[in-house]
């Protein structure tokens, strides 16, 4: 059996243009200026102008011209592959290394694995994960179907700080330093999380009602915060504080386990996530949740799903650099 990264598009960039294509453009090519679907053709490979480095200019494919209004333009306007100058098989190897990865791949390890420089990695995964971020969506649970919610906080421990690192106390314990992250998984369903700001009713009850149906029988444990989110719902509690863990099909372990997979690889691939970034991390961490192999999900499957996100998510090199690392 060869290796999966031989196929064609991991080395070809023809083969890669049209790998995405048919991603992006199930139905056809459409013009991203005008819109038009029909006198579209494609062209054929043309040179770049001849520069220093490629005096005999380079090779650039995956053009098409719309014959409505004039325009030439390839699959990858738009999408966090634009302007890009990193190959396109290497941005699907990129995309193939994340999807297939349970816990993560750093972007260290990525850049190592690619042979590009680091910041190219990091740059590399941070427009990946963009593009692994659901839009809108339809609310989780409805008649039938049960939620489990729970909050954890994800980050450094101040305890194994350098005393003089340390973030001071704010009233907060052990949580000092950590963010918190607030998750919703329906049972054999999909999951959503979010970094909120500060873990109070208020602020975990909205996102419970702007995300799950009304008809959703909802489980937490016996966190008052947390039980309080789902007032409006149908809800049941379970009190671990009372060494109480299941109670018949109440319990929470289906988002605990959503969370031990987070926090190891957070602490285990990532080691250390920036605030800004957190909401990335989180998105990466669903997707794979969500397109995983107990739902039919394969490894390619879940590429080709990852990089159908790649649409209408532009992200400047600014926008995900200006945060920092
Ligand atoms: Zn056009």
């Amino acid at each position: 059996m060869a290796s999966v990264l031989s196929l064609p598009y991991f080395h070809d960039e023809a083969a890669a243009f049209a790998f995405l294509e048919g991603i992006v453009w199930p139905k056809g090519p459409t013009c991203p200026k005008c819109g038009a679907v029909d006198r579209i053709n494609k062209l054929a490979p043309q040179r770049s102008k001849p520069s220093k480095k490629h005096p005999e200019g380079k090779p650039v494919l995956g053009l098409w011209k719309c014959y409505h209004c004039r325009g030439q333009f390839r699959v990858t306007v738009g999408t966090v592959f634009e302007a890009s100058h990193i190959p396109l098989p290497m941005w699907l190897q990129a995309a193939h290394l994340l999807c297939s990865s349970k816990k993560g791949i750093s972007s260290n390890q990525l850049a190592r694995i690619l042979g590009v420089q680091l910041n190219t990695g990091w740059f590399m995964s941070m427009r990946l994960r963009e593009a692994m971020r659901d839009g809108k969506l339809p609310p989780l649970g409805g008649e039938g179907k049960t939620v489990e919610i729970d909050e954890a906080y994800i980050g450094g421990s101040e305890r194994n700080k350098h005393a003089n690192k340390r973030l001071p106390k704010e009233g907060k314990g052990p949580y000092t330093g950590k963010a918190p992250v607030f998750a919703l998984v329906e049972r054999e369903g999909r999951v959503r999380s979010f970094h909120v700001p500060e873990v109070t009713g208020e602020n975990l009850r909205q996102v419970v009602e702007a995300h799950l149906d009304g008809k959703t029988l909802v489980y937490s444990d016996a966190n008052r915060t947390t039980h309080y989110a789902a007032k409006s719902f149908r809800r049941d509690k379970v009190d671990h504080t009372a060494g109480e863990y299941v109670r018949g099909d109440v319990h929470t372990n289906t988002v605990e386990g959503y969370f031990s997979i987070l926090k190891r690889g957070v602490t285990g691939t990532y080691h250390h996530v920036s605030q800004q970034h957190l909401h990335r991390y989180l998105a990466e961490f669903d997707f794979r949740h969500n397109e995983r192999v107990a739902l039919g999900v394969d490894d390619a499957a879940r590429s080709v799903k990852a990089l159908a996100g790649i649409v209408g998510k532009r992200l400047t090199y600014r926008d995900s650099s200006e945060a920092g690392a």
